[in-house]
């Protein structure tokens, strides 16, 4: 189980509703953290997958694993 920095991104990494079955459907859903790659990513609602790789925490400010230093 990853530790997440603080309340709000633990929500946001852990939101899902029930109208949407894909997180990357769901406009509700901000942040989708890659376990595999250990970092998070704000979702693109574009209706693909995509994401951008965030550095820094938006609530917190806490510098996030990114995977590229
Ligand atoms: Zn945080
Ligand atoms: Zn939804």
């Amino acid at each position: 189980m990853a530790q997440h920095c603080c309340e709000m991104m633990r929500s946001n990494v852990e939101n899902s509703c029930d109208a949407h079955k894909e997180r990357f459907d769901c406009p509700d859903c901000l942040i989708h953290y890659s376990a595999d790659w250990d970092r998070y990513g704000l979702i693109i609602h574009d209706g693909g997958s995509s994401t951008i790789t965030i550095s820094y925490c938006p609530w917190c400010n806490t510098k996030l694993p990114n995977g590229l230093d």
